[in-house]
């Protein structure tokens, strides 16, 4: 009998774990030896991120063991991934040094903030990104609303948010739930705490339904937040953002949602890269590499519909691992490998803990009932990682 083929799985996101939880499925561990590495021993909700970085939930609530998801027959080693070394098919470690070898590797190693070029912005902004990042963020906004009580200065409850796409949205929807909470607990008038999501682009969240974007601006202006569109951020400084045309916002807290791009070690690996992300073929493949694949933000796939990139979404990353894991299993096997189509089921943003706007199906969605079907998929993502066990333990986000 042949040697157990040797799958590594690089980074437990939604991709990742997808990918992993299916092979293990579906192959025996004679048939191959899969391997996990990821950064923390946890899986975080990506797409919760915005809660505790808000300070609307615990950051606990975003997370979950990865051990405690894991068959017995993954093996799951926690690391961080230094390098990729397609020449030698191995995988270089920085904690360990090790090296892990592999027949077949799968990358899913989530993405970097984008931050196209904008002067000062990695040294001053905060960046929506795991758990350490968006704690900092909670623990440096509650820290400069409690300077206030004495210093009295406007930037340190200025909150400018820096992007007003998806993640930047959601951010400030949690942060309209959370202000008042935070004024009552430091003695401040609320009217005082200024909320400003900047964009460059003609639009709040580019690429939705018009009617939803009004629901969202609408909605959120009448909460206090001020949106200053068609507006690029031309600096990031120690004292706030300065924008095109010349304005300055003094601000303590500055967060920037504006982009993302592939993880840097995928961009140093070699493969060609666009962003750092990796234009894959159908099966998901890196170009030239027929026994490397890219899931979920590193990848790259083209809507053929608009020849437009499709956004990076866990909604594709899932789907991506689970095609992946079957497509992988029947390759091992000696059988064909099926290409994958992307099946969008629709979009849901939230505006705070009660209210959203989407579109599920052919429906738009707003207010409550929209927030309802977020939570719903947010459960059908616990279901779908732990089972009823998860949903039952997490579901109340
Ligand atoms: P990730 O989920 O980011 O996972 C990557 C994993 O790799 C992480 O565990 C990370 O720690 C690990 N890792 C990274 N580098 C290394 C390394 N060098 N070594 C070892 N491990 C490493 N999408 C939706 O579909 N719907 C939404 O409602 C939605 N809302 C969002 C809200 C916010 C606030 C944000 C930030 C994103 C949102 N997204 C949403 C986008 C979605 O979260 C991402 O597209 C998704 O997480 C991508 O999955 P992934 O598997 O590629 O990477």
């Amino acid at each position: 009998m042949s040697e157990p083929k040797k799958v590594l799985v690089l980074g437990a996101g939604y991709g990742g774990l997808m990918t992993a939880k299916g092979l293990a499925k579906q192959l025996s561990s004679s048939e191959a030896e899969v391997t996990l590495v990821n950064q923390n021993s946890y899986h975080y909700f990506t797409t919760e991120l915005h809660k505790p970085a808000a300070g609307t939930s615990h950051h606990d609530h975003t997370r979950v063991e990865i051990a405690s998801l894991l068959p017995r027959s993954v093996k799951f080693v926690q690391d961080r991934v230094k390098a990729i070394k397609l020449e030698e098919k191995k995988v270089e470690l920085e904690g360990s040094n090790e090296e892990l070898s592999y027949d077949y590797l799968v990358v899913g190693l989530g993405s970097a903030p984008e931050t196209f070029g904008i002067k000062g912005l990695l040294e001053n902004a905060y960046f929506i990104r795991n758990i350490d990042s968006v704690r900092r963020i909670r623990e440096h906004m509650e820290y400069m609303f409690s300077r206030y009580a004495d210093e009295k200065k406007d930037e340190l409850i200025t909150i400018v948010v820096g992007g007003a796409g998806f993640t930047g949205i959601e951010y400030v929807g949690e942060l309209v739930d959370r202000i008042p909470e935070l004024c009552r607990y430091y003695d401040i008038p609320e009217g005082k705490v200024r909320i400003v999501n900047v964009e460059a682009a003609p639009t709040v969240l580019p690429g939705f339904d018009e009617a939803l974007v009004k629901y969202a601006v609408d909605y959120l202006s009448s909460k206090g937040v001020e949106f200053k569109i068609s507006t690029p951020i031309e600096e990031c400084t120690e004292e706030g953002v300065i924008l095109k045309g010349g304005e300055e916002i003094k601000s303590a807290t500055v967060v920037w949602t504006g982009g993302v791009r592939g993880n840097k070690v995928v961009e140093d690996s070699g493969i060609d890269t666009m962003r750092g992300r990796v234009k894959v073929d159908e099966l998901l493949r890196a170009p030239g590499h027929e026994n490397v694949f890219i899931v979920g933000d590193c990848s790259l796939m083209i809507n053929k519909e608009n020849d437009r990139p499709y956004p990076p979404t866990a909604q594709m990353a899932t789907q991506q691992g689970q095609q992946l894991a079957k497509n992988l299993a029947s390759f091992i096997r000696g059988g064909e490998m099926k290409p994958f189509v992307y099946e969008p089921k629709g979009t849901v943003a939230s505006l705070g803990k009660r209210v959203a706007i989407g579109v599920v199906g052919s429906k738009k969605l707003t207010g409550g009932l929209a927030a309802f079907m977020k939570k719903v998929i947010d459960l059908r993502w616990l279901y779908l990682l732990g089972g009823i066990g998860l949903v039952l333990r997490k579901g109340k986000l």
